[in-house]
């Protein structure tokens, strides 16, 4: 996509504010995009409508290009899309035992995430699991869960052939009671298409089981289908969400889009691989990077707009590099700290400044701090800030007052200061563009 739309953003004038022309073209190629990431024509058509709208007449931030500007518009859409309103991996397991019960059409992954998804509540939410299989189309499918079940030390329900789903959910249930269990995983059978038979069962599975979650599960690959699937089982049986599997293969993840969108129901988990440990919380920012498959533009264009003023960072880079490095500058440099989460956070980010990092933090230079910092340096006339070096007792009594703190506070702003302004000498010295401008890209 970053190849095919670079041709479309090279036409885009530079301007204050994207045209309609501008963002239909563009949006043709986000379309085109949406499509080959296997999402559905319908939700790619809407989400494009409600992209164009969105991006139409928006202000193009300076130190970015208009197209840059639609990728990040076109990337905060699909985040939102995509994106559930809680935690997608808050299950509701309280009151045990909470019935979990896992449904999809065979070979979806619903055993091997029946496994992964009991590890994962073994290992962080300290949940003590039972697994039943309710598969009695396959004989070794029963097996396949016991085995697993050793494997990640989850006790899995004893094997009594020849008992139908609902009986085996009965069984499970009352085994998940007796035994004290947080949470009883129901592993259901599954068909290579959804018919009556296959959902009868379910159904029957679920009026027994009462789950609190029943998750739908879904192979990430399968784009189109695992919609239509999705939209099956959500109509008649009812999930509450759904984990989808094989997203280390190399499909793009448009299903994850298509079926938030239809469905309305949050993505919770993904499947990574085949090994147990192999099962993540979803992440809707990886998936829509994925989707777009621009992961490398959306970074850059977010980390200009956190900058938010490379040409002012710029200007003050030639100011360093000559060594001058006055309270204004330090007041720019701490404004710029605050809108990126402080001090640390950022010098973490440049190469080679962790140390300073380290520095930096025991220096106090926490948001509260920097907050106070940039009051002392209001109190300050203009002068003042030009010139610190010309800030005598009465002056520092004064801006102390002024910003309601004392004059030692202010001692250690002017030392930080001095200490910043030969910082930045040295590092301005190193190399052409500096370190500084570098990490700024
Ligand atoms: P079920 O029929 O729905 O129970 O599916 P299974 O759990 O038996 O899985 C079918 C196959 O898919 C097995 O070989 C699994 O190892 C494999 N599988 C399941 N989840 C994933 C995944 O997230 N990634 C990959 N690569 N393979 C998976
Ligand atoms: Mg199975």
């Amino acid at each position: 996509l970053s190849d095919r739309l670079g041709g479309v953003f090279d036409r885009l004038t530079k301007q204050g504010a994207l045209t309609e022309d501008d963002v239909t073209a563009a949006m043709r190629e986000v379309r085109v995009a949406l499509l080959e990431a296997d999402v559905s024509l319908p939700v790619a058509r809407n989400f494009v409508k409600a992209v164009t709208s969105k991006a139409t007449g928006s202000a193009v931030t300076k130190s970015i290009t208009p197209g840059q500007q639609v990728v990040k518009i076109v990337h905060d859409e699909l985040i939102k899309t995509l994106q559930g309103d809680d935690a997608p991996d808050a299950l509701r397991i309280d009151n045990p035992p909470a019935p979990i019960l896992m449904v999809g059409l065979q070979g979806s992954g619903k055993t091997t995430t029946t496994a992964k998804l009991a590890l994962r509540l073994k290992d962080r939410e300290k949940k003590r699991v039972l697994m039943a299989s309710l598969d009695t189309n396959r004989p070794a499918a029963m097996e396949q869960l016991a085995i697993l079940g050793t494997q990640i030390g989850v006790d899995t329900l004893p094997i009594v052939p020849g008992q139908t789903a609902p009986q085996i959910a009965q069984r499970a249930k009352q085994q998940a009671s007796l035994g004290g269990y947080d949470v009883v995983m129901l592993d259901t059978a599954g068909r290579l298409h959804i018919d009556q038979q296959l959902m009868d069962e379910v159904l029957a599975v679920r009026d027994i089981a009462q789950p609190r979650e029943t998750l739908l599960v879904v192979d990430g690959l399968t784009g189109q289908d695992a919609v239509n699937v999705a939209t099956e089982f959500d109509g008649k049986v009812g999930i509450s969400g759904v984990v989808l599997t094989r997203m280390d293969g190399d499909g793009r993840g448009g299903a994850a889009l298509s079926m938030r969108a239809i469905t309305g129901k949050p993505i919770r988990f993904v499947g990574l691989g085949e090994k147990m440990d192999a099962l993540e919380t979803f992440d809707a920012q990886r998936v829509a990077g994925r989707i777009l498959g621009m992961g490398d533009i959306v970074a850059l264009v977010e980390k200009a707009q956190q900058v938010l003023e490379v040409e002012q960072a710029e200007r003050m880079m030639k100011r360093f590099q000559k060594g001058l490095f006055n309270m204004n500058d330090l007041k720019g440099q701490l404004e710029q700290m605050q809108k990126m989460g402080g001090m640390q956070s950022i010098m973490g980010m440049m190469p080679g400044m962790q140390k300073m990092a380290k520095q930096a933090e025991a220096a106090g230079m926490d948001d509260k701090a920097i907050s106070r910092q940039i009051a002392l340096i209001n109190s300050m006339t203009k002068k003042e800030r030009a010139n610190p070096d010309m800030l005598q007792a009465s002056r520092k009594k004064r801006i102390a007052a002024g910003a309601g703190m004392d004059v030692a506070e202010l001692n250690r702003l002017l030392k930080m200061q001095k200490q910043m302004a030969d910082t930045m000498k040295k590092l301005g010295k190193m190399g052409k563009g500096g370190m500084l401008k570098q990490a700024m890209r």
